[in-house]
C-alpha cells in the first residue's frame, strides 16, 4: 500500500508518519509512505528526522494547490490521508486569507486529483472546533456545524466539500474531527509547548482571559492511532469523533504546566481574551468507540511529563522555531 499524507512534516502528520512507517498501526504494515508538504512556518522536516532513512519513506517539497504536482503523485497512490492546513487560530483571526487558500482551495484540488485519478481511499482530517462551543454535554457527529472563528469555519467548508466528494462522485472518504492534541514535536506557538518553554527559560506565558476555556486534551499518539483505524476499517461517507482525552481549563492546565516546571503564578500574566473564544469543546466518542474500537490510552499526567522532558531535553529543536516565529 503506498499512501500520501499532506502536511506529514507538521506535528499530527509527522506523529502518524514516524509511527505508520515504525509499523505501528494494524493493516498499514509495510506501507509506503510519500509526504507531501510545503513547509509553512510550521512544517519542519525535522519532524520526520527518526524515519527519514527508511526505504519506505520519501519526501516532496510542494503546495497540495499545484495541480501539475498533485497529477504526477496522485496516480501512484492506493490511500490519501490529508493532514495539510492553516492550523493556528490567532493567526486565522489576524488575517484568513490563506486559511481560505490552504483549507479551503487546497483541499478542493486535492479532492478533485482523488477524484480525477481514482484514489481508492482518502480521510480527511479535520476538528471538533467546527461544532462551535457546547457549555454542557458533548457533540456526536450530526450536530450542525457553527464554526466560530476563520479557522474553523474554512475547516468547516473543507469538510462539507468533503463530504460533497463523496456523495457526488463517490469518493471513498472518511471525515475525523479530533479535540486538542499535544505530543512532541508541537509547533511552540500553541499553549502547552509555549508555556513549557517559557517557563524553563523563567519567561511569562499569557492565559487569556479568566482561563476559563475547557479543551479536551488528547495525546497526539491517540489521535493519529484513531486516523489509522479510520483509515484502515471506517465506512466511506462516514465521519468520525476522536477524542475522549482529559477535560481541563486553561487556568487548570497552566496550574499543572507551572507546577511541572516549578514555577508559580507569578508567572502568569494575564491577558486580553482572545476574539470569538470559544468556551468549551467537547465530543461524543461512541460511534469510533462502537464500531472500530478506539479508545484513547495515553493517561494526561504521564503524557504531559513526557512532553515537559522532551522539551527539556530537545531546545535544539524548538529555539531556532521560537526564534524565527518571535514568540
Ligand atoms: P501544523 O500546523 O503543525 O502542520 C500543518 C502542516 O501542513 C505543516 O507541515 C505545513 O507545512 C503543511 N502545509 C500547510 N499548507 C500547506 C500547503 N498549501 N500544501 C502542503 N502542505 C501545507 O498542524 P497540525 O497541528 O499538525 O494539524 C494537522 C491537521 O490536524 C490540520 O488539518 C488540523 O486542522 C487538524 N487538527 C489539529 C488539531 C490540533 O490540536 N493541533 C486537532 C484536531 C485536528
Amino acid at each position: 500500500m503506498r499512501i500520501l499524507v499532506t502536511g506529514g512534516a507538521g506535528f499530527i502528520g509527522s506523529n502518524f508518519v514516524r509511527h505508520a512507517i515504525q509499523n505501528a498501526y494494524a493493516g498499514l504494515e509495510g506501507a509506503e509512505i510519500v509526504v507531501l508538504d510545503a513547509l509553512t512556518y510550521s512544517g519542519n522536516p525535522a519532524n520526520l528526522e527518526p524515519i527519514a532513512d527508511s526505504p519506505r519513506y520519501s519526501f516532496v517539497h510542494g503546495d497540495i494547490r499545484d495541480n501539475e504536482l498533485l497529477d504526477r503523485l496522485v496516480p501512484g497512490v492506493d490511500a490519501i490521508v490529508h493532514f495539510a492546513a492553516e492550523s493556528h487560530v490567532d493567526r486565522s483571526v489576524r488575517d484568513a486569507s490563506i486559511f481560505v487558500e490552504t483549507n479551503v482551495v487546497g483541499t478542493q484540488r486535492l479532492l478533485d486529483a482523488a477524484v480525477r485519478h481514482g484514489t481508492e481511499r482518502f480521510v480527511h482530517v479535520s476538528t471538533d472546533e467546527v461544532y462551535g462551543s457546547i457549555s454542557e454535554g458533548s457533540w456526536t457527529e450530526d450536530h450542525i456545524l457553527e464554526p466560530n472563528s476563520p479557522y474553523s469555519a474554512s475547516k468547516a467548508s473543507s469538510d462539507l466539500l468533503a463530504r460533497s466528494y463523496f456523495r457526488t462522485h463517490g469518493l471513498n472518504l472518511s471525515i475525523t474531527r479530533c479535540s486538542n492534541n499535544y505530543g512532541r514535536y508541537h509547533f511552540p506557538e500553541k499553549l502547552i509547548p509555549l508555556f513549557v518553554t517559557n517557563l524553563i527559560d523563567n519567561i511569562h506565558v499569557p492565559l487569556y482571559g479568566e482561563g476559563n476555556n475547557v479543551r479536551d486534551w488528547l495525546h497526539v499518539d491517540d489521535h493519529c492511532r484513531g486516523i489509522a483505524m479510520v483509515l484502515t476499517r471506517g465506512r466511506a461517507g462516514e465521519t468520525y469523533n476522536i477524542g475522549g482525552g482529559t477535560e481541563l481549563t486553561n487556568r487548570e492546565l497552566t496550574g499543572m504546566l507551572l507546577e511541572a516546571t516549578g514555577k508559580d503564578w507569578s508567572y502568569v500574566d494575564r491577558v486580553q481574551d482572545r476574539l470569538g473564544h470559544d468556551l468549551r469543546y467537547s465530543v461524543d466518542i461512541t460511534k469510533i468507540s462502537e464500531e472500530l474500537g478506539y479508545e484513547p490510552g495515553v493517561p494526561f499526567a504521564e503524557g504531559l511529563a513526557d512532553v515537559v522532558r522532551w522539551y527539556r531535553d530537545n531546545r535544539a529543536w524548538w529555539e531556532p522555531l521560537k526564534e524565527r516565529a518571535a514568540l
